[in-house]
């Protein structure tokens, strides 16, 4: 008999394989359905310009059946992309080169998937844009043999208090007994990411609310174009066919790639002798070719532009570890812009130390991608790679230790290690600024630690010496006539001064 072919539909696919998108058993599949869901939150919000202020709801339904809903104050989604939103993989609206938090379209596919399979109920959702005058409430399921939204109910009622945002609420076989901890740890690691969001959590077991602690968001960042370091044939062959006939390849360049003005376009066609004047459109396949493996190698291209880049910036990151950790001492830094295979990065490291940190034997390392906590997968991360290499005792650092590392790295193309988005890879450009910024980071630390330590000394000095301070300024006074409070005082100083100064060799 011959073999019957047909194509599996991407909905099938992840439905197949769900495992890969995280949601690989009951407990994972309620902190990924959360994570998801917090995610988009946040994207509709603060890449508009808005302060989030979220709302997550968990109810144990008994039998391993919860309920998760997360609701935001975002940008809210028109009625009528909510079924393809919710119902259709590889949806959405951030298949754009600019740093967020979302990149497949598929998140919450996946979790509207698995809620469909493990229970049979379709995702609800409400929604209003700005200024819409209705909300809209949508039931959709996902047509999985198709890839297709089905709607099974909606209602429109008028905006009475002109409210913006989505409410999502799905529900699934999960287990919350044993998710409840990671999920935990994940809103507290969003709040310290996030320090300009509000966070209302209404779970079993845990109620809270992270306020705000800032009201500063960082940049929104822009959508860029693509460097011609990352080009492959693809890509050429795409943006050609969007050219017009009448297209110079000297002005493709200029028009169509980030980093290349008419100087750096004329050095790379001198470089390479190649044609200026040819028509994109007359390219043969095998020129395309050509032309990308040029652009990859080329090395005077500009560095790409990070403006696609959200960054947290120095003082945020402080705040959010402060406001969430309560440290005795922080410090961030946010490394210079860099790249990697054409793609824009940013690195940020903050250190936290004493306080309501808890001593251990190593490090606790935070990790961050693109504003959102990584929380799976430690082992095989660039982080934890670098810290590997850090010999805590030339910064001071005698373990077990009060000791926190928060490392963020932001992209347009962060690369993660699969799909989960749970581990950052060593790429060598990103570990070399996690590990500038965390060297840089611990130098503060260790300037601080000997700071106290001469803090200590002088009080142990002042003790003691104040003993034969007070008898010495006595003779003095009596010999020079000087008041003895004066020459006290003086003599202190003196002395504190001097222990003080051993401060400086430290730094
Ligand atoms: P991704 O986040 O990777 O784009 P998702 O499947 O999670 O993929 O979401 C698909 C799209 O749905 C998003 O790109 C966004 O446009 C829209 N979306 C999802 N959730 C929200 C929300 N809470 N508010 C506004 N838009 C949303
Ligand atoms: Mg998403």
């Amino acid at each position: 008999m011959s073999e019957r072919y047909r194509q599996l539909s991407p909905s099938e696919f992840f439905y197949r394989n769900r495992e890969i998108a995280g949601f690989s058993n009951p407990v994972r599949a309620v902190y990924q359905t959360i994570r998801e869901l917090v995610e988009n939150s946040l994207d509709a919000t603060e890449m508009h310009g808005l302060l989030p202020e979220i709302k997550i709801e968990v109810r144990d339904e008994g039998e391993e059946k919860v309920t998760i809903s997360v609701e935001d104050n975002g940008v809210g989604i028109s009625p009528l992309e909510v079924p393809n939103v919710f119902g259709r993989v590889f949806y959405g609206s951030k298949y754009v080169l600019r740093q967020s938090r979302g990149v497949f379209g598929l998140g919450v596919k996946m979790a509207v998937l698995y809620a469909q399979m493990t229970t049979g109920q379709p995702v609800k959702v409400r929604t209003a844009t700005r200024r819409s005058k209705f909300v809209y409430e949508y039931q959709v399921a996902i047509n999985i043999e198709k890839n297709m939204p089905t709607i099974k109910s909606l209602a429109i009622m008028k905006n009475e208090d002109g409210w913006h945002g989505t409410r999502v609420e799905l529900s699934m076989k999960g287990n919350w007994i044993q998710a409840k901890k990671r999920v935990e740890e994940y809103i507290r690691r969003t709040a310290i990411i996030a320090p300009y969001a509000t966070i209302i959590v209404d779970a079993p077991d845990f109620s809270f609310r992270f306020e705000r602690s800032s009201t500063k968001l960082p940049p929104t960042p822009i959508t860029g174009k693509p460097h011609p370091h990352g080009v492959d044939i693809e890509l050429l062959k795409k943006i050609i066919e969007g050219s017009k006939k009448t297209t110079y390849l000297f002005d493709f360049l200029i028009k169509n790639f980030d980093g290349v003005g008419p100087a750096t376009a004329k050095k790379f066609f001198d470089t390479f002798g190649l044609n200026p004047d040819l028509k994109v459109k007359d390219l043969k396949i095998d020129e395309i070719e050509d032309l990308a493996n040029k652009m990859q190698v080329f090395d005077d291209w500009r560095r790409p532009k990070h403006t696609t880049l959200s960054p947290l910036g120095e003082e945020l990151l402080v705040k959010g570890v402060k406001a969430v950790l309560n440290p005795s001492f922080v410090t961030a830094v946010s490394r210079p812009p860099s790249s990697y295979a054409g793609h824009p990065f940013i690195v940020e490291v903050a250190l936290a130390y004493g306080g309501s940190i808890s001593p251990m034997d190593e490090p606790m390392l935070l990790r961050f991608a693109n504003r959102i906590p990584l929380l799976y997968d430690e082992g095989v991360d660039v982080s934890t790679k670098v810290l590997g290499k850090i010999d805590w005792k030339t910064y001071k650092i005698d373990f077990p230790s009060p000791l926190a590392v928060v490392t963020h790295v932001c992209s347009t193309k962060v690369p993660f290690k699969g799909v989960g988005k749970e581990a950052v890879a060593d790429v060598p450009e990103v570990e070399s600024e996690i590990e500038s910024g965390l060297r840089e980071c611990a130098r503060r630390l260790r300037t601080h630690l000997s700071r106290l330590e001469r803090l200590f000394e002088v009080k142990r000095w002042e003790i003691t010496v104040s003993k034969y301070v007070d008898e010495v300024s006595s003779s003095l006074s009596y010999v020079t006539g000087v008041d003895h409070g004066l020459l006290q005082s003086k003599l202190l100083a003196l002395i504190k001064a001097r222990v003080m100064a051993g401060d400086r060799n430290d730094e």
